[in-house]
């Protein structure tokens, strides 16, 4: 079955085309700039990239520059439309409402719009995107997968915030999480890898990417994650804060006067490690300056690694006990440093690194504590596509 992936934003959209039975994928890539004027990315696997600039003003415009690359005589991964079999979409906020992926269907489209309110920036993107699609295939069945899915499974004392509990019931203020997409797949995986009883383990995955959090997987159910009712809780980010004092907010707000856009503005796009270094939001150049001797670079370093330490210690109380932690995304999976450095924190939990092999590992499945460590500890890449290629098949065989 070939299943197109696709993760649909409000100006850009990315997407894979994976047959489902090898697991390969037959081609990739993403439009830019959508709506604005429009650049199109195409690889078919084994051949160079291509890039198009070309208007592309809808996003199903831009959709139909993807199906008609994609049978393109020449460079086409596939010979005919008729050989998509399924479409699985990216959806990031399922609210209290999906706590798995699901059939789109149009009373299921009406529930993810009723969650609108909760992800205004991405959630009507990804609509768009699933509608431009139903009216482009309007025969090939289509599923959503969501971000948040994966966290429903935490229990009260895990999402409800300190705040009156009238915000709750009347506008579903809670933790949800996100990345559930990757802590799903990186939690199975791990445990696949280590040879353990996923239904019997207490996992914790470091997703660390230019978005970061981490989850607590209890016998294969999430239990905590950091993000909460948006992206911004938790882990110290590429350009988010991470969990701050809230009142520095306002003292910011009167100093600088701001108002709560500006703020959201700093604490979502100005901070995390860029704010800190200055210099950055991206680890290769971080790494560079803390090389190069800047102080700023190696605070954020230092910073971004102990809050990731703070949590995993917080998640071992959690589950009381952890068997395996797994780090993923660019840094976890490429930034042996900071690997290095969260590490440092864990020795009483009986972690012992290998560092000849967490030296080596960049982007492979990797054991980086050593063979008597009492906690296994290592890399496992993500693949959000290929998860959604999976439950897309899943729903729709
Ligand atoms: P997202 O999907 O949230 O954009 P990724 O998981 O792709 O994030 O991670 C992107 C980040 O990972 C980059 O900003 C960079 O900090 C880091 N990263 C990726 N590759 C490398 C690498 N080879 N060396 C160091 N850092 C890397």
């Amino acid at each position: 079955m070939n299943v197109l992936v696709i993760n649909c934003g409000s100006s850009s959209l990315k997407y894979q085309l994976i047959d489902s039975e090898s697991e390969a994928v037959l081609a990739k890539g993403l439009c830019e700039r959508i709506g604005i004027d429009g650049r199109l990315v195409y690889q078919k696997t084994g051949l160079d990239k291509e890039i198009t600039e070309a208007a592309m003003p809808t996003h199903k415009q831009a959709i139909q520059m993807v199906l008609d690359a994609l049978v393109n005589p020449k460079t086409g991964a596939i010979a005919s439309l008729s050989e998509i079999d399924a479409v699985g979409h990216r959806v990031v906020h399922g609210g209290e409402k999906f706590a798995a992926s699901t059939l789109l269907t149009p009373e299921v489209l009406k529930t993810i719009e009723e969650c609108n309110d909760l992800a205004p920036l991405h959630n009507p993107a990804n609509l768009i995107g699933i509608d431009a699609c139903k009216e482009l295939m309007p025969n090939v069945p289509m599923v959503g997968v969501f971000d948040t899915a994966f966290h429903q499974t935490m229990p009260k004392k895990a999402y409800l915030y300190g705040l009156p509990h009238e915000y709750y019931e009347k506008y579903k203020v809670r933790r949800y999480g996100f990345h559930g997409t990757s802590h799903s797949f990186v939690s199975k995986r791990t445990a696949e890898f280590l040879g353990m009883d996923l239904k019997n383990s207490k996992i914790i995955v470091a997703h660390l990417g230019n978005g970061a959090s981490i989850s607590a997987v209890l016998n294969g159910e999430c239990v905590d994650t950091s993000m909460g009712l948006t992206p911004l809780e938790g882990l110290v980010m590429g350009t988010r804060s991470g969990d701050i004092d809230p009142a520095i907010m306002e003292f910011i707000a009167k100093k600088e006067n701001l108002d709560i856009e500006g703020i959201m503005n700093v604490l979502n796009k100005k901070s995390g490690v860029q704010g800190m270094s200055g210099l950055s939001s991206d680890f290769r150049d971080l790494q560079a300056g803390h090389e190069a001797g800047n102080e700023l670079a190696t605070n954020a370093i230092e910073v971004f690694s102990y809050r990731v330490a703070k949590y995993i210690g917080s998640y071992v109380a959690a589950m009381n006990g952890v068997d395996a932690i797994a780090f993923t995304a660019g840094i976890g999976e490429n930034v042996n440093l900071v690997r290095e450095k969260v590490m440092s924190y864990l020795g009483y939990l009986g972690v012992t690194v290998n560092q000849a092999v967490n030296d080596a590992t960049h982007g492979d499945e990797a054991i980086i504590s050593t063979a008597d460590s009492k906690v296994k500890v290592c890399v496992i890449p993500t693949n959000e596509e290929l998860a959604i290629a999976r439950e897309t098949v899943a729903l729709v065989k």
